[in-house]
């Protein structure tokens, strides 16, 4: 299973993130000029969804260009108005909340746990409105949000509950996938996720009322998909919409990937567990913080984080493994402290945990291709730094 980890030697830089193929990706592009077929909705497209309606447990999954486009689509299908509000968490992607803000909405911003990262779900009622249309989850790192909870308060206020799954496919809440609760959830395939085009996404459908629709408004608001079917003998504009499907070249490069995603997800599960276990020691000793995973959650192994002791301390772990080469990131800045957020009345101490959180979290190398040997260069980057009495204090 880990083949491809010990390939790769320990020589030079160790990026943060780094493009990883599975081998077929080009047969299967060839195989869609043999097929005459590179438009969208051709056959690779059709796997495609097939294997992620399959592998999540959905009605349907339909192909997108980016994970925005399927938030984009996921804010036209719930008809979001001029004034309407969205529940959404601070400590996020800025994609969320410009989806429901491109329809005039006013993002409300959310807290949320110390422990996992996810959306405070003990805030969440307290944030419902007369105006709220939508709540909107992020499954951080791949480790699932309080879903029993969320989804009582969300279907008590007869609020539909968006997932976005960009970090949580394969992930599982009590037994059940990730992308399966809301009534919608949207996938990325991004470079920097598991699974991955270069740029793509999906809208993943539960809720049956959706699916006509969505067909329409990814097909600029025609019915060519009916059309296409047999259904309707001329296809015509039959509401809003715009183009969010990819060509199925992109669709071919994808299914090379989900195809692997057995190995693809046992081989980061591997890295995750490595460096949990090998930096325990190290983080316990330093008042480091490692991830947090509830027993109820099965995560997606997105990512592998570090809560540093504070700011200074991040800063100097980030230029400590930059001068060896090693590239670790931090995100995300808060969005109600952004110019955007403060736009939409976000001011300091509105969201403590995210603010607390966003000077201190630190992202480690983490890809496919990631080597044992380079892991463990990483691991013994990390535990050279000594930290002293004080937190941030560093004695290298
Ligand atoms: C990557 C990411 C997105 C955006 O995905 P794209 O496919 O690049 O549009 C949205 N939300 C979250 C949580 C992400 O991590």
């Amino acid at each position: 299973m880990l083949d491809k980890l010990e390939v790769k030697s320990g020589e030079g830089s160790i990026p943060f993130n780094r493009a990883c193929f599975q081998g077929k990706e080009l047969v299967y592009i060839a195989r869609t000029i043999d097929n005459g077929h590179i438009m969208g909705d051709g056959p690779f497209s059709k796997k495609c969804e097939a294997f992620l309606e399959n592998a999540v447990g959905v009605r349907k999954a339909l192909l997108t260009t980016s994970c925005t486009d399927a938030l984009e689509m996921a804010a036209l299908l719930l008809d979001i108005k001029p004034g309407d509000e969205v529940i959404l968490p601070s400590f996020n992607f800025v994609s969320g909340a410009n989806a429901f803000v491109l329809r005039g909405a006013r993002p409300v911003f959310a807290d949320i746990r110390r422990d996992t990262l996810n959306l405070n779900e003990h805030q969440l009622e307290s944030l419902i409105g007369k105006r709220t249309r939508a709540i909107l989850l992020v499954h951080y790192a791949g480790v699932a949000c309080e879903m029993d909870t969320i989804m009582g308060i969300a279907a008590a206020h007869e609020i539909p509950v968006i997932e976005d799954n960009a970090h949580g496919l394969f992930g599982k809440y009590r037994g059940k996938a990730l992308g399966s609760f809301g009534a919608l959830a949207t996938q990325s395939f991004h470079e920097t996720k598991n699974i991955t085009s270069g740029e793509g996404g999906a809208l993943l459908i539960n809720d049956g009322r959706y699916l006509e629709r969505a067909e329409i408004i990814r097909e600029k608001g025609t019915n060519r998909s009916r059309f296409f079917r047999g259904q309707v003998d001329k296809y015509t504009w039959v509401d809003i919409g715009s183009s969010y499907l990819p060509s199925d070249m992109i669709a071919a490069f994808l299914f090379a990937q989900l195809e692997c995603a057995e190995r693809i997800q046992k081989t980061r599960k591997y890295i995750w567990e490595h460096y949990h276990a090998t930096l325990g020691d190290w983080a316990a000793a330093s008042g480091v913080r490692l991830p947090v995973v509830p027993p109820e959650c099965d995560q997606a192994y997105h990512m592998f984080y570090m809560l540093m002791p504070d700011l200074t301390s991040r800063q100097a772990l980030i230029d400590h493994l930059k001068k060896q080469g090693i590239g670790a990131v931090f995100h995300y800045l808060p969005l109600h402290l952004s110019e955007m957020g403060s736009r939409f009345g976000g001011k300091p101490g509105d969201c403590p945990v995210t603010e607390d959180i966003s000077d201190r979290l630190v992202r480690l190398p983490f890809y496919n291709e990631l080597s044992v040997e380079d892991l463990n260069r990483v691991i013994a980057a990390i535990k050279e730094l000594k930290f002293g009495q004080q937190p941030g204090s560093i004695a290298s």
